[in-house]
């Protein structure tokens, strides 16, 4: 079976760009592949954080995971911090990763600016630990959001250069699974830039535990146009395509079905209340679910005890080949 590791960070609410441009797809191919998924923490301090909040945080995507049909008896389910490979891997990788590479990769451009004169290393660093994330469980493949096309690519390089300079494979090259439906969900606020847990508003986002009001909400007061009839891919109206992208796939209809449907309303006022309702249905089993997985106690704890477990002994195998090539002097 091919390996495939993906993760998510625990830096908020998850919302439905999460789901249906990574987890969704995790879910779908958990049976035909041998799969890790990790809510990766370390690099949720990349960006400045709640101490109070991370923990609580970290359990809380480790149940939606579950609550979205992560099936523990056959996905791994770990929390990367409770790996110290992860980070201690980190530090071989950054010895061998010109600081170009990350110079250049545009999640740290943008989150750089919004940190302003506080931006840490961390940042600068952070496609280096998700190099390592993969690297050490030797995945095939990765399963994420268009956003991180470009880490993986980095992930690529820095394996393959490793791999050559110690004239030892002993990494595998991972390649990145990125299904096209949903794999780039627009904030409801902006329909530039990316739906994104950071983003300050909260009515930027549909998060995947929004009860109905909230829902409602959200998509009441989300950012539309002026302009007449509802389209897909008019360059013009990036919130329109994002909007109908959107319902298209949690209402399950083909981009077709959608226009067909839409020629006979007579805008928003019509199609707002169609959405709401198609991603309220969409989302109730997975908030069903959490409340199940949330009240059984010990359960969670004894998943990712296990996961970490079953994590660690893959881990451990790859960081020790790592230290080997590099020349150290094993224990
Ligand atoms: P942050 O703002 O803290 O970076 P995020 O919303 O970008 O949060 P991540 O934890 O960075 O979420 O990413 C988790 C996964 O979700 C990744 O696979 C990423 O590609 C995917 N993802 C994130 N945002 C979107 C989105 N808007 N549409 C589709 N996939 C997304
Ligand atoms: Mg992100």
């Amino acid at each position: 079976k091919k390996r495939v590791l993906s993760g998510v960070q625990p830096t908020g609410n998850l919302h439905i760009g999460n789901y249906l441009g990574a987890i969704r797809n995790w879910v779908e191919s958990q049976a035909e592949y041998e799969s890790y998924f990790c809510v990766v923490d370390l690099h949720a301090i990349t960006a400045p954080h709640d101490p109070k909040a991370l923990a609580e945080n970290t359990r809380q995507v480790a149940a939606i995971y579950i609550a979205c049909g992560i099936d523990p008896d056959i996905s791994t389910i770990f929390i990367q911090s409770h790996l110290s490979a992860h980070a201690e891997l980190t530090w071989l990788l950054n010895c061998n990763t010109p600081l170009n590479w990350l110079e250049r990769m545009i999640q740290f451009k943008e989150k750089a600016i919004k940190q302003g004169e506080n931006v840490n290393v961390g940042l600068l660093d952070y496609p280096v630990l998700m190099a390592a994330d993969i690297l050490l469980y030797q995945a095939d493949l990765v399963p994420v959001g268009e956003d991180q096309k470009q880490h993986l690519e980095l992930t690529r390089d820095i394996a393959a250069s490793f791999n050559d300079r110690y004239q030892t494979p002993v990494f595998k090259i991972p390649a990145p699974l990125i299904r096209k439906e949903g794999a780039r969900v627009m904030s409801l606020t902006d329909g530039t830039s990316k739906m994104s847990k950071s983003d300050p508003s909260e009515l930027s986002r549909i998060h995947v535990l929004d009860d109905a009001d909230a829902i409602a909400k959200k998509i009441k007061r989300c950012k539309t146009d002026a302009i007449r009839g509802l389209e897909f891919d008019n360059p013009e109206r990036p919130e329109c395509h994002n909007l109908l992208s959107l319902y298209a796939i949690v209402a399950n209809k083909t981009k077709d079905t959608v226009i067909a449907e839409c020629a006979d309303m007579r805008g928003w006022g019509d199609f707002k209340p169609v959405l709401t309702e198609a991603v309220i249905e969409h989302l109730r089993p997975i908030r069903a679910k959490y409340a199940e997985v949330i009240q059984e106690v010990g359960y969670l704890d004894r998943v990712l005890k296990n996961g970490q477990q079953k994590a660690g002994e893959i881990a451990e195998q790859t960081l020790k080949s790592a230290k080997s090539a590099l020349g150290f002097l094993l224990p």
